[in-house]
């Protein structure tokens, strides 16, 4: 994807991720938040022709080719579009299944089990201080948990996040207030794993 870059449609209905997450929070979070950073994205690469023929993850990782006066506001605009297009496609109804590929066969390996893996990560998201996400990421083929504050990115030449979660304020306040811990715990029946899946067993043959 290059620019302008287009604000991807959610990829499920609107109240398709109730009851865990509502109607209101999802036309909120993709229809303002995440448009917003697809606009502000597009008005700063619209200032820079040489940029124009980038990607959008080529813009999170070529950070020397970006003028120094816009890489802040580039770098935290082409995050907040990675990390929200991301973060939706990680979901996709209330009631997943766990998973039982290639998959969940490394998360067993890494982390002892499936909900050893749901703890730590849970820990990771509840633990992140004020905005930001937490990452399951594949780093030179091991998976790892991690957070990041505000819409910095783990992506890199050697990083790629397989699953996020967002736990901005704005991604539960509506309608979970303060209670970040219960959207995260709601959150993990909402993941999409067969396409967690499908990225972790694309990203592994590259790395092969
Ligand atoms: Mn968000």
């Amino acid at each position: 994807m290059n620019y302008p870059f287009e604000v991807e449609p959610l990829p499920y209905a609107y109240n398709a991720l109730e009851p865990y997450l509502n109607e209101e929070i999802l036309h909120f979070h993709h229809d303002k938040h995440y448009t917003a950073y697809v606009v502000k994205l597009n008005e700063l690469v619209g200032n820079y022709p040489n940029l124009q023929n980038m990607s959008l993850e080529e813009l999170l990782i070529q950070t020397d080719a970006l003028p120094n006066e816009a890489k802040t506001s580039i770098r935290n605009n082409a995050g907040g579009v990675y990390n929200h297009e991301l973060y939706f496609a990680c979901m996709n109804s209330p009631d997943c299944e766990l998973p039982t590929d290639q998959l969940a066969l490394a998360i067993q390996a890494t982390f002892g089990s499936i909900e050893q893996f749901r703890s730590a990560f849970a820990a990771a998201a509840i633990n992140q201080f004020g905005s930001g996400y937490a990452w399951l990421i594949l780093s030179n083929g091991k998976l790892e948990i991690l957070s990041t504050p505000n819409q910095d990115t783990p992506i890199s030449l050697t990083v790629t996040p397989l699953l996020c979660i967002d736990v901005w304020e704005h991604a539960y306040y509506l309608q979970y207030q303060n209670r970040r811990a219960d959207y995260v715990e709601n959150w993990f029946n909402l993941i999409n794993w067969d396409f967690v899946g499908a990225r972790y067993m694309s990203l592994m043959k590259e790395v092969r």
